[in-house]
């Protein structure tokens, strides 16, 4: 078997092997096609499904996208296939409670797949109710927007709180870069900032390494090192749709969900820079605002995070200190691909932000930078040295 460093994405799905991390790795993905003009893929895809009910659930927005083709690829092949669509308008569907259930209203006895057609909502509910009905799903991505397509979590919002449940993996991935480059610029932005926080989740993962044992792979960790260099070296591209870039994008982010499928965790994808958008997020949603895409806010909060690392560089081991990118280089990427660089960008306020800085450790038991400030008893200081400068 070929290693996996060399793999091409589409070769990796249903793979495993033993790794020299100790650990048995092996991803429930069973198809992926990524790649330009690869929307018929679908179709060997839903071959064994022929016969029997398909449903697939888009939005005004993904129909128009990629439903109506999807629909007809699979209605000409003689699949019996329902179409529900989300009647959203120019507006965000929220995945909460009431979506939920109407998905599940609308989803007939002995359904045999589910092809859902989006990006974050539409896949995180599909997601959902794939892993709750035992019914395997299909995701046709509309949007490089975030690194949920390959990733088996699902948050959801319940009572106003956001939760994350864990779901499961995608059946099958398909990602037409055709389709992708025409997304809204804001959310290839997006999916570009969750890309740059890898880098800061990668150098934290060998902190924690060093400093409390943690477990730590370091294929998985190259895989995500070549995957984030590709997209990085292309990021001029995004702002002009360039298909290349947008491949490698979406390349990135079904990749960092396929390390978090085979390592079985989210280290490689998410750490400190994370804690400060969920902290940013859960404030935006108790108070009713609208909490901007995810890999926005990731973005926003990456350089952040580098500057906490440079501020405690003397107590970072020498190796994750090397690996962390610098906060000039972080923004600079953010500027060239056109995305909101600092945290006033998208109204991020003075009072919470200093707090998030203080706060958002406790967001998950995680080990992280911001943790390693507290314990160290920097945190205040690192807190007002950042805040000052964003915000004068
Ligand atoms: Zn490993
Ligand atoms: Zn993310």
């Amino acid at each position: 078997m070929k290693n996996i460093l060399e793999m091409n994405i589409n070769e990796m799905a249903g793979m495993e092997f033993d790794c020299s991390c100790g650990r048995h790795h092996k991803l429930d993905i069973q198809h992926i096609a990524i790649g330009k003009g690869v929307l018929p893929e679908i179709l060997p895809m839903a071959a064994p499904f022929k016969g029997k009910k398909i449903l697939m659930v888009s939005d005004d927005n993904t129909f128009a996208a990629a439903g109506q083709k999807t629909f007809d690829l699979l209605k000409k092949e003689g699949h019996i296939v329902k179409s529900f669509v989300f009647k959203t308008g120019k507006e965000m569907l929220i995945p909460d409670e009431k979506a939920l259930g109407r998905l599940f209203m609308e989803m007939e006895p002995n359904t045999a797949l589910i092809v859902a057609v989006g990006s974050g909502s539409i896949n995180d509910m599909c997601k959902y109710m794939s892993a709750r009905t035992g019914v395997p799903y299909i995701i046709v991505c509309t949007a490089p927007s975030m690194d949920g397509y390959a990733s088996d979590g699902a948050p959801m919002i319940c009572n106003g709180f956001k939760i994350s449940f864990v779901a499961k993996l995608a059946y099958g991935i398909v990602g037409d870069t055709d389709i992708m480059k025409d997304a809204p610029m804001r959310m290839i932005q997006a999916g570009f900032g969750d890309v740059l926080g890898k880098a800061t989740a990668l150098a934290e993962w060998k902190m924690a390494r060093e400093l409390v044992g943690e477990y730590y792979c370091d294929t998985i960790v190259q895989l995500v090192e070549k995957a984030l260099k590709k997209a990085i070296d292309n990021a001029a591209g995004l702002a002009v749709r360039d298909e290349m870039a947008i491949q490698y994008l979406i390349e990135a982010l079904t990749l960092t969900g396929v390390a978090m499928g085979l390592c079985g965790v989210s280290r490689p994808a998410s750490g400190a820079e994370h804690m400060l958008s969920h902290y940013w997020e859960m404030y935006y949603i108790a108070h009713n605002r609208f909490p901007e895409f995810h890999g926005i806010k990731v973005g926003i909060a990456t350089p952040i995070i580098c500057q906490v690392f440079e501020l405690l560089a003397d107590k970072i081991p020498a190796e994750a200190m090397a690996s962390c990118p610098s906060r000039q280089q972080m923004e600079e990427l953010l500027k060239m691909a056109g995305a909101p660089v600092l945290p006033t960008d998208i109204g991020i306020e003075r009072a919470l932000f200093r707090e998030s800085l203080i706060g958002a450790w406790k967001v998950r038991s995680r080990y992280s930078v911001l943790q390693l400030a507290v314990e160290k008893e920097r945190i205040n200081e690192i807190a007002d040295i950042i805040t000052e400068r964003i915000y004068g």
